[in-house]
This record gives structure tokens, C-alpha cells and sequence, in this order.
């Protein structure tokens, strides 16, 4: 049986303290008994620790031996808190423990919606489903994923929406065929997509596309509370992988999140550690991320957009034809820039979700 932490080796009643302090004052129980105006058999029960002292109690006690009433309640709380630790309560502690540790690492109940975890499994078995997912050996390791940029600035430790959708896309990752080539010409591959997305189906052809060029290409969808919209890493054998989360589903959120991934890999960023991407259409002071957003516009628009306000959709539309690429790039330029507001030509850019959940 294990010991509930801070609880001394051995406690006492409360009513062994109090007898210390009446025989101290030479009073007899019968004596204490009339000073506190109580039955004799209840202050006896006190001392003998088969009574617990109550609030109201604590009180009359400390006004007899000018004591203080909380005292007497801590001395009782201790007591029964050492008792219990003899009792199953310790058990049951560490299975609560155990639980709270699953939480504080990973979103419990998403991963059991998502199957990631078999619906009414047993402790033991959630526990080694997520040390299977982490790839730790047991729940109080910490998981070890370096991190080389993280679009958000914050010193906090990963949140656990975070480090589960990371750990998804490293174990969808491994899913993949085992052979994939060298690393292609990145800025050709980014030129490449840019191109084939003019036509937003064309999304199905991506996974092979960057399995051609040596990269992985998953989907995980975001979790709830993450704000995540994609990571990349380069894998134990030298493959880079991106993950995509469509968090944002629109198809010029998901192009380019998908091209700032490839502008880390193209960067060199993955050379020291996992990218993880929150808010990636959000403005950042990160210096690493302000250059993959640059890259990443680069590829998207190589072109100025060149447009005068007021701008038509027709002349969105025009333009997007002329330099080849999906109007939906455009209109989310314009808007990033503030040219457009966020509601304006909805209908430009379409809801691509079904085809990433296809990958
Ligand atoms: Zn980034």
C-alpha cells in the first residue's frame, strides 16, 4: 500500500492532545465536562477519539484553554486523513492520479471519440494506448518532441490538443509506405501544388504528389481547443513529414499552411526540431515564421496581385486565370492584407474539408 504524500509516519486523536492540555490545567473530565456545559460521556467519546470534534466544538474547547479553534480541527483532519491512508482511500487516490495524469498529457475524451482509445477500455489499457500514441514507456515520462518553432510565443509546456495532434501525425506518418525517394526540388514541388490547386479536387493528388518528392503528407484533424492548423518534422529516417489539421477549411487556408510547412522544410527550420502551426493566417513576431510566411507567399503569388479597389470578384477571378492559380489565393491575400474584408467573396473560396478527411 502506498503512502499519500506530506502525511506523517504516525498521527494521533485530537482528543490525545486535548487530554495533554485539561490535565495540564489540573482539571478533571468531569470538571472540563461543566466548564464546556456538556455531558460527560460526549467529552469523554472527545478524548478518547471515538467522537470527532466538530466546528462548534473546536470552538467551545478553544475559549476553556485559550487555544485556537482550527487548531483542534487540523490536528482531527490530520488524523483521519493518516487513518484513511491505512484504508483502500490510497488506492483510490492513485487511480485518480493516474487519471489526472492521462488528462494533463492528452485530450482524454477526444481520443476516446476518435477510437484513439477503446471506448470503455480500463484504466491500464487507456494508460498504455497513450504511451503507445506518445511513444513513451510508461505516463509519468515526459514525452520527449523537440520543438524548433512554435508560431505562437509562449513559454508554457505543449498543451495536450497540441502534443496529441503532433503524436497523430507522427503515428499516421508511420502508416505510410515504408520506401519513399530522396527529397525532391522543394521550391518546384511548392510551384507544382500552387498549380494543381487551380483546381481545388486536385487536393486528392497532393499525398502522392509529396510522396513522389520524398515527403509525407497526412491529415489529422485538428482537436478541439488546439488552434492548430499544421506541423512538420523530419522523421528518424531522414523523410520530412507535414501534417495538415484544416482547422480552417477553406482552401486558401489550407494551401497555405501547406506551403509555410514546406517554406520550414525549405528553410532548414526542421533541421532542429517539430514546427508546430497555430493561427498560421494570424500575424506573428516570430522572425522563423515571418520567413516561412514569406516564402510561403512567394510560392502562392509570385506575382504582385495588382489589383485597384474597389475590386470585383470578375476581376479576381481574371486575375487568378492569368497568373494561374485558384481565385481563392487571391481573395485570401487581399483579405490578410486588410484590402478585403474577411466576409467579402465567400463563394471564391470553397470548403475543401471532405478532401483533406479523404487523404
Ligand atoms: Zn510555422
Amino acid at each position: 500500500m502506498s503512502e499519500i504524500a506530506g502525511l506523517p509516519a504516525q498521527a494521533f486523536p485530537a482528543g490525545e492532545y486535548l487530554r495533554d492540555e485539561i490535565e495540564a490545567r489540573g482539571w478533571t473530565v468531569t470538571e472540563f465536562a461543566q466548564i464546556l456545559g456538556r455531558p460527560q460521556q460526549a467529552v469523554s467519546e472527545i478524548l478518547n477519539g471515538r467522537k470527532e470534534i466538530t466546528p462548534e466544538t473546536a470552538i467551545e474547547i478553544a475559549a476553556a484553554t485559550g487555544t485556537e479553534a482550527a487548531t483542534w480541527l487540523r490536528l482531527q483532519s490530520a488524523y483521519r486523513l493518516w487513518k484513511l491512508a491505512r484504508t483502500d482511500a490510497t488506492e483510490r487516490a492513485t487511480t485518480v492520479a493516474r487519471r489526472a495524469r492521462l488528462s494533463q498529457l492528452v485530450p482524454m475524451p477526444e481520443l476516446r471519440q476518435r477510437g484513439m482509445i477503446p471506448t470503455g477500455a480500463d484504466l491500464d489499457t487507456e494508460e498504455s494506448a497513450v504511451c503507445d500514441l506518445l511513444e513513451i514507456s510508461n505516463i509519468a515520462e515526459q514525452p520527449t518532441l523537440q520543438f524548433a518553432a512554435r508560431r505562437s510565443v509562449e513559454n508554457a509546456p505543449i498543451s495536450p490538443p497540441r502534443l496529441a495532434w503532433i503524436a497523430c501525425v507522427r503515428q499516421e506518418a508511420r502508416r505510410g509506405p515504408s520506401a519513399i525517394p530522396e527529397l525532391g526540388d522543394v521550391p518546384v514541388l511548392a510551384t507544382e501544388t500552387v498549380r494543381r490547386l487551380s483546381d481545388p479536387s486536385a487536393l486528392a493528388t497532393l499525398p502522392g504528389l509529396f510522396a513522389d518528392n520524398g515527403i509525407r503528407l497526412v491529415y489529422v484533424q485538428a482537436f478541439n481547443s488546439g488552434k492548430i492548423d499544421g506541423g512538420a518534422y523530419i522523421d528518424d529516417s531522414g523523410v520530412p513529414v507535414i501534417g495538415l489539421s484544416g482547422r480552417i477549411q477553406r482552401l486558401d487556408s489550407v494551401a497555405f499552411t501547406l506551403l509555410h510547412e514546406l517554406a520550414h522544410l525549405h528553410l532548414g527550420h526542421l533541421d532542429s526540431g517539430i514546427t508546430l502551426d497555430t493561427d498560421v493566417c494570424a500575424a506573428t513576431d516570430n522572425e522563423t515564421e515571418r520567413s516561412a510566411d514569406r516564402q510561403a507567399v512567394r510560392w502562392a503569388l509570385p506575382e504582385p496581385i495588382g489589383l485597384a479597389a474597389p475590386i470585383s470578384k470578375r476581376a479576381v477571378v481574371a486575375r487568378a486565370k492569368a497568373m494561374n492559380v485558384h481565385p481563392a489565393l487571391i481573395v485570401g491575400r487581399l483579405q490578410y492584407q486588410r484590402i478585403l474584408p474577411w466576409t467579402h467573396m465567400r463563394d471564391l473560396t470553397p470548403n475543401v474539408r471532405g478532401l483533406l478527411a479523404a487523404w
